[in-house]
């Protein structure tokens, strides 16, 4: 796979599923919280500043109520010095200066902190003020009598002349109050400052209510200025902090409470400020560190969930990329399987359509695969497998894509060239890779390749990958057929073929069935021609409507279908029991590929020897080198062990396959049949003739007979046995012909004679 296709797999795959979760959940839960937190802090700031907002009006009306309370205490303290009968009797009836000093004047002063005293007669003219220790000028006073006017006018029940609000305050206060009337006292400018100005008619008690008293009694005024020391008592009384005078005109400074001090009129006597207490400032102080806690704690929360979902999903997409990986891959050999490979072939078709450049696809398979799983297990299998991968991938390009479709099936995609030349190159090279020895497991292993390849360019009749895998399989179809370990490239010839070849499968299954096969045999004779010493039992199929049909052309049918197993049983069967009509020579059959690896191949012949009753001595099974390849150890087994039966074993073919020097030494075969494409070129190529040579000399070295095959002319002949060959088989002594054909030629030795002298004269 390119290193492109994998990232494309591997890495898109996280970053979309984190994008979907972070729209479907993080987004909306992110956006709730959010809200959340924010209301609770607005509710939050929005209540601390209500409940500040309640509490500068508390303070403010406590202040209010404060000084109210200040004035009317101030009013008790004189009047219970002067609303006494002590008082009316020393001013009024035997005016007593010194009580008045002491009593009213003093009393008032330093145990009251009064600042004023006056006591005026019903005249309003003064007649007695202390002010600190001294008396004062009754000129003053007069000077100063219009700021006490109020007072005197209310005590005197001149209410016409009263300020309305002093008279409704009073009247609320004091509308119980028996004595009301009597006695008032106002917050008001006095000398410039705010003060308290108290008066109460001097008398007693008992005869405050007394109408007539109250124009003729004397009026005992005291002020008391609203300083410093008044405010900070009350401001220790209310716990105000910072209580204070300011202009009435000066700007409250910031974050400070302030009430406006007015007079009975309503004028601005000075305004109080002070540093309020915020109760809500508090809560929401006090509040806010949990506010911060609780967010860093969510923030933190959320950080650990959404890292959590990251990993989650992180996790989710590695899982999904490493299973879409592994759905698209094959887990032993790690190539892309065939669903990947399927894809890409469609992608490159749809590529090609558009331009692209051509490409070729190769569709591998391995002979002799299932031997190697069947007879050393599957473990060797796997590192079987897992070596034909190593070497594909060295064999190939980088940029070539290589994919396991299955069992021993591999596929390649190459765009190197199209050409027949670099095809069957490319070809040549794969398979020479995958056809070098194995070691595997102390096993020496040695396995062939066979390649279809099919085209994809611009003439290519463009279907789906399915169709262009299908002529890949068509191409190698006929690599196989073609005697395997080769590749064949796909043209539109093969698909008649194909067709072709399915209805010759169906009528061969059927003519197995039937009984239509037939076995014919060839002779073979000695090396001077004059004796049959064996004969060759070969496969005839007289097809009812194509006539006869050659095993060039249906053994590999039977082979590719299988049919090969019940074909090659019933030719030995037949093979075997006809044999016992010529006692004194061998009968040779053929031993497919397929058959011998078969694991109980070996009890098969057995079990025909015995129920035909046929001496092992007289079989010779003809095998052909690639039935040796695989697995050698299992053939090596099967071998000798048919050995030990006494069953002879021809190596057929020979010098067309692997001619390999360690087979021959390995494998105790008793003879070497010359492949007839040597004999046939004796006469014109002097390195057949060399070959020949020295395929007589091995043989013979190695203590093997050795037959020459496709003897057609006396000069083949004569060379052959000049050359030393034992026995030889071809047309030159008879073509295969019916059992009672062999039966005649035996009977009558004469015919063969003839021939033999035929020979004889072209060489004289
Ligand atoms: P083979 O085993 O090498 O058999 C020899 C082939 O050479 C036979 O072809 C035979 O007719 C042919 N032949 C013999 N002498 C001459 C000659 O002088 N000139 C020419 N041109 N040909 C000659 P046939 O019968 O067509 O069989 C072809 C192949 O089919 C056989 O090659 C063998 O590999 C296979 N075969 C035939 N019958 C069977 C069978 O029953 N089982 C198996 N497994 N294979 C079979
Ligand atoms: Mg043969
Ligand atoms: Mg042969």
């Amino acid at each position: 796979m390119t290193a492109e296709a994998r990232a494309r797999i591997d890495t898109t795959v996280p970053a979309r599923n984190w994008d979907r979760v972070r729209l479907s959940l993080v987004a909306p839960i992110t956006i709730v919280v959010v809200v959340a937190i924010v209301c609770i802090v607005v509710a939050v700031l929005t209540s601390a500043r209500r409940a500040d907002e309640v509490a500068l009006d508390h303070e403010r009306n406590l202040l209010t109520r404060s000084i109210a309370d200040h004035g009317e205490r101030i009013l008790r303290e004189l009047e219970s010095v002067a609303s006494t009968a002590q008082a009316y009797r020393s001013i009024t009836l035997t005016p007593d200066e010194e009580w008045i000093q002491r009593r009213l004047g003093l009393w008032l002063n330093q145990f009251f902190d009064h600042d004023f005293v006056f006591v005026a007669n019903s005249s309003d003219k003064l007649i007695y003020a202390l002010l600190g220790h001294s008396s004062v000028d009754p000129r003053w006073f007069n000077s100063i009598l219009p700021e006490l006017a109020p007072t005197l006018n209310f005590v005197r029940g001149r209410t016409g002349n009263t300020p309305e609000k002093a008279v409704r305050v009073a009247s609320l206060r004091q509308k119980d109050d028996p004595k009301f009337g009597t006695r008032v006292s106002l917050i008001q400018q006095f000398l410039g400052r705010p003060a308290v100005v108290a008066a109460v008619l001097v008398l007693p008690n008992d005869r405050l209510n007394d109408g007539g008293d109250n124009k003729i009694a004397p009026i005992a005024l005291t002020v008391r200025f609203i300083d410093e020391e008044v405010l900070s008592e009350i401001a220790g009384r209310l716990q105000l902090a910072n209580l204070r005078k300011i202009g009435s005109t000066e700007p409250v400074p910031d974050g400070d409470n302030s009430l406006d001090l007015t007079d009975a009129y309503g004028h601005s006597l000075a305004r109080l400020a002070w540093t309020p207490r915020q109760p809500g400032a508090e809560v929401a102080q006090s509040v806010v560190p949990f506010i911060v806690v609780a967010l860093a704690g969510f923030a933190l929360l959320a950080a650990i969930v959404f890292g959590y979902m990251r990993r989650t999903t992180a996790t989710l997409a590695a899982n999904e990329s490493s299973m879409r990986y592994l759905a698209m891959h094959d887990s032993l050999s790690g190539l892309p399987n065939r669903n990947y490979f399927s894809d890409r072939l469609e992608a490159l078709i749809r590529d090609i359509q558009n331009g692209g450049a051509p490409a070729a696809v190769f569709y591998i398979d391995l002979d002799h695969f299932k031997d190697v799983n069947d007879t050393l297990g599957h473990p060797v299998g796997d590192e079987l497998i897992r070596n034909v991968t190593l070497r594909l991938r060295g064999t190939l390009r980088e940029e070539d894509l290589v994919a396991r479709l299955g069992g021993d099936e591999f596929a390649v995609i190459s765009n190197l060239g199209t050409d027949t030349l670099t095809l069957q190159r490319t070809a040549d090279r794969i398979i020479a890779s995958l056809c070098a020895p194995y070691a595997i497991n102390g096993h020496n292993i040695v396995i062939g390749a066979s390649i279809g390849i099919a085209v994809i360019d611009q003439r290519t009749d463009y279907g789906r990958a399915a169709d262009i895998m299908r002529y890949a399989d068509m191409a190698l179809y006929r690599a196989k057929n073609e005697g395997r370990n080769r590749a064949c490239i796909y043209d539109a010839a093969m698909d008649a073929d194909l067709s072709n070849r399915k209805l010759l499968e169906n009528d061969l299954r059927r003519a197995i069935e039937c009984g239509e096969l037939q076995v014919h045999y060839q002779p073979i004779v000695n090396a001077s021609g004059e004796r049959i010493v064996g004969v060759e039992a070969l496969c005839r199929w007289p097809h009812p409507e194509r006539g006869n049909i050659e095993p060039a052309k249906f053994i590999p049918i039977a082979e590719h279908s299988g049919l090969i197993i019940e074909l090659g049983e019933w030719v030995l069967r037949r093979a075997c029991e006809e044999a016992k009509m010529w006692p004194d020579i061998t009968v040779s059959v053929n031993v497919s590929p397929l058959q011998f690896r078969r694991l109980d191949f070996v009890d098969v012949v057995e079990r025909i020897l015995t129920e035909t009753d046929l001496d092992p001595r007289r079989l010779e099974l003809e095998l052909t080198e690639s039935t040796l390849l695989g697995n050698v150890e299992t053939a090596e087994v099967a071998i000798h062990r048919l050995k030990a039966i006494g069953v002879l074993l021809a190596l057929d073919d020979f010098g067309t396959g692997y001619s390999s020097l360690a087979y021959l030494r390995r494998f105790p075969f008793d003879k070497l049949k010359i492949d007839r494409s040597f004999v046939r070129s004796i006469e014109r190529a002097p390195d057949a003739a060399a070959i020949v040579h020295a395929i007589v000399g091995l043989g013979r070295g190695l203590g093997m007979k050795v037959t020459a095959e496709g003897v057609e002319t006396a000069e083949q002949h004569l060379f052959l046995r000049a050359a030393g060959v034992h026995s030889m088989q071809g047309y030159r002594f008879g073509k295969p012909g019916s059992p009672a054909l062999i039966s005649a030629r035996i009977a009558a030795p004469a015919a063969w004679r003839s021939i033999e002298s035929d020979a004889a004269a072209v060489v004289g």
